[in-house]
């Protein structure tokens, strides 16, 4: 009796002890909401859509979306993001995913999977990006690290989009919400392979394709998949070691199906998408483009994040958070503002005064920009008849040659710090002078 209840209790046991618990994965630091995610994603698919062809065959559609939906059955969706999976006419073994559920297949990813299972790991690991919301925390890094003007296209809307995915000519691969670090690669790595594992396939399937694209990196296919997706350390390792702590392995892990070898012939049958080479398509906007037409005498009013103020006609403005961007057409070049008015809100940290909170937005703001140069470091002036003070610099400008920033900041609560950044070439500033000099006499603080 006693000899059998030992063998029992050490069965307990040894089943306890044998797998530890799952890694635990949950999003980062992020300044966007949810809801945001989602907004921004569907305004880059929007534009994204315009340059990419995407591939409409009923059967393959209704099989990638099918196979999408059962893996995001098994994500962690806490957040509800609406996914939806589309397939690309690009040969290029990728795939992407934009914040809050847009995912796309490029067909050389289809046509170079070995059975249903890679290609259910690559899926799985674009999900993994969009729940861990990856692309708008590395956007939150960026604002902080590179300063606030390096990405501005961020929250500019439609057009910025556009921006976004065309920065650098190179289709949506220079996107801040595509840059993901090393960190987030191996989340998305243990988040797909555990919802490979929750769907019954084989778990090592993910890990193992991307071994194997890899390896045939050189100059291949793969290049544009591992500009997006750098490849972390001792990724086969890591996914093992999540493999062990996921539980027993089914008898026969779920590895191909027809449904996906057929989708699979097909991608292969169809013709040669036409090609699109990026060295010879034109750049989203160079240094050389034609600068902006002047401000517009007439003014219209802005009204949002807390303020109300009168900007030129021909100037648009857009709301993301609490930053908003006002610039005329051309004013963004390659996601950074070089013509118009960026308006945030700064929360310095243990800042007595206004003073103290401005050296330190500054110090942030040349942080992300080394070539930045101070003219005036503080001038007394007002907003809205409260004490405000600006700073005159000179950094690199988009457009070629130097720009001129007026950063002005003004309390907007004992943590707050409202503030202002007025931007043009140094050598087109007389006109926007007047601009800025009326916009900052228009602003109301308060709603
Ligand atoms: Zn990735």
């Amino acid at each position: 009796m006693t000899k059998i209840r030992l063998i029992l209790i050490s069965l307990i046991v040894f089943s306890v002890t044998v797998y530890a618990e799952r890694t635990r994965l949950r999003p980062g630091q992020n300044g966007y909401t949810p809801q945001q995610d989602v907004e921004l994603g569907r305004e880059v698919a929007k534009e994204a859509e315009k340059q990419l062809e995407l591939i409409n065959i009923g059967n393959a559609n209704a099989y990638i979306g099918a196979l999408g939906q059962q893996l995001v059955s098994k994500a962690p969706n806490e957040f509800k993001f609406p996914f939806y999976f589309k397939i690309v006419n690009d040969r290029s073994i990728n795939a992407f995913a934009l914040p809050g559920g847009p995912i796309y297949i490029h067909r050389g990813a289809i046509e170079s999977a070995d059975n249903e299972a890679q290609l259910a790991g690559v899926i799985g690991h674009e999900i993994g990006h969009v729940i861990l919301r990856h692309g708008t925390n590395q956007a939150t890094k960026a604002e902080r690290t590179q300063g606030i003007l390096g990405i501005v296209g961020a929250v500019l809307g439609d057009g910025a989009a556009g921006q976004i995915a065309t920065v650098g000519g190179g289709f949506l691969a220079n996107s801040v919400l595509l840059k993901y670090s090393r960190n987030a690669e191996t989340e998305s790595d243990l988040m797909g392979t555990q919802i490979l594992y929750d769907l019954g396939y084989q778990p090592k399937a993910m890990a193992e394709f991307f071994e194997k694209l890899a390896k045939e990196q050189k100059g291949s296919r793969a290049a544009e998949f591992f500009s997006n997706h750098p490849i972390p350390e001792n990724r086969v390792t890591k996914v093992n070691a999540e493999i062990s702590k996921l539980g027993p392995l089914p008898p026969a892990p779920r590895t191909d199906s027809p449904d996906f070898q057929e989708v699979k012939r097909m991608m292969l049958s169809l013709p040669e998408p036409v090609k699109r080479d990026p060295k010879t398509a034109p750049p989203a906007n160079t240094g050389n483009a034609k600068p902006p037409a002047a401000p517009a005498a007439r003014t219209i009013e802005f009204s949002g994040v807390g303020i109300r103020l009168r900007h030129p006609e021909n100037w648009k403005s857009s709301v993301e958070g609490t930053t908003a961007a006002i610039a005329p057409d051309g004013g963004v070049i390659n996601g950074n503002l070089a013509y118009g008015l960026l308006i945030n809100v700064f929360k310095p940290q243990n800042a007595r005064d206004l003073d103290q909170a401005t050296t330190q937005l500054l110090n942030e703001l040349k942080r992300g920009n080394p070539s930045m140069q101070t003219v005036r470091s503080r001038v007394q002036t007002r907003v809205d008849g409260r004490p405000a003070l600006m700073a005159e610099l000179l950094n690199d400008s988009p457009a070629g040659g130097q720009e001129s920033d007026f950063v002005i900041t003004v309390s907007r609560s004992s943590s707050e710090v409202l503030y202002f950044v007025l931007v043009a070439p140094s050598k087109e500033l007389a006109p926007y002078r007047n601009a800025f000099n009326q916009i900052m006499d228009s602003v109301r603080l308060g709603r």
